[in-house]
């Protein structure tokens, strides 16, 4: 703790990981001790600290900073995204660099973890801004990444314009063109269905896990929150599934629409415009605007699924008593962490059906590297491949954390489960490799 002082949500990130990995802990008890295996995973292999300087469009310098966690590499190259929000520094980021060691590992793909990103805000910041703070900052990361040591990828406020402007720079400065990003572009090197894949993921994850309960996902209603790259194709998928999904939201406010919420609108708002969801409201008048979370937010309404796919901690105790009161069967996490612990306990307790992000929300990753696979072998996949491969990947998942759970006597507990399925590959992988 001492070592990482005044870094709450890596704390969090990893006590939850220790308490449900504690019966395979016990079992190679010994082992683990001498190898001090807990120790070296919980220190990340290299963390990357770095000035990112650039000048605004009235000619003032402005200075951010740069990070990188290369948490663990024991069963691939570095790979997760890179979050671009004020509040970014390195507890968050070493949050997500652990959690992403045991996602990546639970997707059967040969890939370690790591997370960077910068305090660096893109909201209201012109098309040139963004660009000449990515060119900033891939000026020095290109120095720590590869396609085959480390290949970052989008997250908060990384969309498919920052990767554009960041991988032109890399290309630049190296002169290499390679698959050292994920989430590129269709023209230059971008897998088909990566823009889809963490939200389609979700519901591929989300139908299956309620199919191995006996439930049928069809014609049930969900509540989700975000209005981003995982919330539009997470509700995007879930309509297709015949879920009607009432609520969305954003940092300034949600939106209820009885009619359920409309993608293309959202789209148009989000994508195209880089709006606030009060235009939303301007073109669904039947839907109602509520200001930040006024009237319970998104998890006072009811419904039968909740799609928590905003932000860490956005869905504490109350909030999960206020869905427990409506009858919420299951709670599947598409953003990272998104759900306190006293609320997953409650949760839990309660006997929802608990998806965790590290299971539920890992199909975005597993289509970054069938992304790296293509690049490798200079082929581009179709959709429909892509598209296929991720669901069968989500439901192999689905099946792993649940026969982890039942093994280490936690059935049912899917949160065990995946932290369990994913740390015995990374495990073994570290104990075969000796004391590095
Ligand atoms: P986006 O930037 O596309 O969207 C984020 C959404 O969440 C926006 O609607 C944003 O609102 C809202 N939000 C962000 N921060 C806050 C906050 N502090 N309070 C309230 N609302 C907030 O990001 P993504 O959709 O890519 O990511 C969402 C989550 O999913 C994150 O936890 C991310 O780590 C996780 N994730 C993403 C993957 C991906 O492939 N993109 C893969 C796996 C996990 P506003 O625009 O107003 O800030």
């Amino acid at each position: 703790v001492a070592k990482n002082a005044g870094e709450p949500e890596f704390h969090q990130a990893v006590k939850e990981f220790l308490e449900t990995v504690r019966p395979v802990v016990e079992k190679h008890e010994e082992q683990y001790r001498k190898l001090a295996l807990l120790e070296r995973l919980c220190e990340p292999e290299r963390q990357i600290r770095f000035r990112v300087p650039w000048v605004d469009d009235n000619g003032q310098v402005q200075v951010n900073t740069g990070y990188r966690v290369q948490f663990n590499s024991a069963i691939g190259p570095y790979k997760g995204g890179l979050r671009l929000h004020p509040s970014v520094y390195f507890g968050i980021i070493k949050f997500l660099g652990f959690e992403q060691i045991f996602k990546n590992s639970l997707t059967g793909l040969p890939i370690g973890g790591g997370k960077g990103g910068s305090d660096f805000d893109p909201k209201g910041k012109s098309d040139n801004e963004v660009m000449r703070f990515c060119q900033s900052f891939m000026t020095e990361l290109y120095k720590h990444i590869g396609a085959d040591t480390d290949v970052p990828a989008g997250d908060i406020g990384t969309g498919a314009r920052e990767i554009g402007f960041m991988y032109g720079q890399y290309k630049r400065i190296t002169g290499l063109y390679e698959g050292v990003l994920t989430g590129k572009g269709l023209t230059y090197g971008g897998s088909l269905a990566r823009t889809e894949a963490t939200g389609y993921g979700l519901l591929y994850f989300t139908e299956e896990l309620l199919k191995i309960n006996n439930i049928d996902i069809a014609g049930k209603t969900a509540v989700v929150s975000g209005s981003g790259n995982v919330a539009i194709y997470a509700i995007q998928k879930a309509n297709q599934l015949g879920v009607k999904v009432l609520t969305c939201s954003d940092s300034t406010g949600w939106i209820y629409d009885p009619d359920g919420v409309d993608v293309t609108t959202l789209q148009l708002v989000k994508e195209q415009h880089r709006a606030r969801l009060t235009e939303y409201k301007e073109l669904r008048p039947n839907s109602v605007y509520h200001e930040g979370r006024a009237d319970g937010g998104v998890w006072g309404v009811k419904a039968d699924i909740a799609l928590p796919c905003a932000t860490q901690n956005e869905l504490n105790l109350d909030d999960a008593k206020a869905l427990v009161a409506n009858g919420v069967i299951a709670v599947c996490e598409g953003a990272n962490m998104p759900t306190t612990l006293d609320a997953t306990e409650y949760l839990k307790e309660q006997g929802v059906i608990f998806g965790p992000a590290k299971a539920a929300n890992a199909g975005g990753v597993a289509t970054s590297a069938l992304e790296m696979s293509q690049n490798s072998e200079r082929l581009s996949w179709t959709f429909e491949e892509v598209d296929a491969k991720l669901k069968q990947i989500m439901i192999n998942i689905v099946h792993n954390i649940d026969a982890a759970a039942k093994e280490y006597g936690k059935e049912g507990d899917y949160a065990a489960g995946a932290n369990i399925a994913g740390f015995l590959k990374v495990a073994d992988a570290m104990i075969a490799q000796g004391v590095v």
